[in-house]
């Protein structure tokens, strides 16, 4: 049987399906260095967690 298919995954590129990947970004409020769940795309501001509670939009 052709069972030898297997090895292909798994290869040099790890961290596919692991922890998210966190990007450095400077924190548009505060100005702190702080990591995000995203590419950053320099198109809108990026907040820190604390300034982030600030910005985000509120439901209510
Ligand atoms: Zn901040």
């Amino acid at each position: 049987m052709n069972n030898d298919r297997r090895g292909s995954f798994g290869g040099g590129r790890g961290g596919f399906r692991g922890p998210r990947e966190m990007h450095k970004a400077t924190c548009a409020d505060c100005g702190q260095e702080t990591e995000v769940p995203f590419q950053p795309s320099g198109d809108r501001p990026v907040y820190c967690r604390e300034c982030y509670q600030n910005h985000r939009p509120k439901r209510y």
